[in-house]
């Protein structure tokens, strides 16, 4: 099973991609992640990108749609993957397509997870991660249960996104309303596209996910 999770920064994606890694054994592929990972390898790529991730603007479509080319085709992508983070613009989206059918692949579902803007600024800006084990937290909303201790590994190091401060998120959402918004019209005019109401709890929104893959 291959899923797309849509919507803007601070919906969710990343939590819930991981849940439905843990749940179906899926392979989470966050485009994000890969760049962040370029960036702190020093590579070339990683130069590339990075003044562009720091200023809230997509990277160009063609360095993307090489990057999850490639990912798709190693071993650990055929037992089903989660798209995080892509596509973002509908030139990546119409590629993956091509991608896809070339390749003998084909995404089952494209989920939005559907919230209001006016929350977005306030999820991003409180949330960070275990620097050990990338556990995610938020300031208000998801606290570890002993104060700078990581739940997952007991790692008391962590981190925010560069990326995640107030003037870079506005960026980033623009990006998402003028780039990656008509994504949703394009998934809707192909029938593929379920919206879940992502403004509920992490719980709840996860459920209203199984719900639309476990269809038979
Ligand atoms: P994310 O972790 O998904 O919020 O992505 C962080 C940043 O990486 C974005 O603000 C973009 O600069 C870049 N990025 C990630 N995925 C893509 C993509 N599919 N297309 C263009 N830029 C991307």
């Amino acid at each position: 099973m291959n899923i797309i999770l849509l919507g803007p920064p601070g919906a969710g994606k990343g939590t819930q991609a991981k849940e439905l890694e843990k749940k179906h054994g899926l392979l989470q592929l966050s485009t994000g992640d890969m760049l962040r990972e370029a960036i702190i390898s020093g590579s070339k790529l990683g130069e590339e990108v990075k003044t562009i991730m720091e200023s809230g603007a997509l990277v160009p479509d063609d360095i993307m749609i090489r990057m999850i080319s490639n990912r798709i085709e190693q071993p650990d992508s055929k037992n089903g993957f989660i798209l995080d983070g892509f596509p973002r613009t509908t030139a990546q989206a119409r590629e993956l397509d091509v991608m896809l059918e070339r390749k003998g692949m084909k995404i089952d579902f494209v989920i939005e997870l559907a919230v209001q803007y006016d929350v977005l600024t306030q999820r991003i800006s409180g949330r960070y991660n275990c620097t050990n084990c990338g556990a995610g937290y938020h300031d208000e909303f998801q606290k570890p249960f002993k104060e700078g201790i990581c739940d997952q590994c007991a790692g008391d190091q962590f981190s925010r996104r560069s990326d995640d401060k107030p003037e870079t998120v506005k960026a980033r959402l623009s990006a998402y309303e003028e780039q990656t918004a008509p994504l949703l019209p394009y998934y809707r005019k192909m029938n593929s596209l379920s919206s879940v109401n992502a403004m509920a709890e992490i719980s709840e929104v996860t459920l209203e996910i199984e719900s639309v893959i476990c269809v038979p």
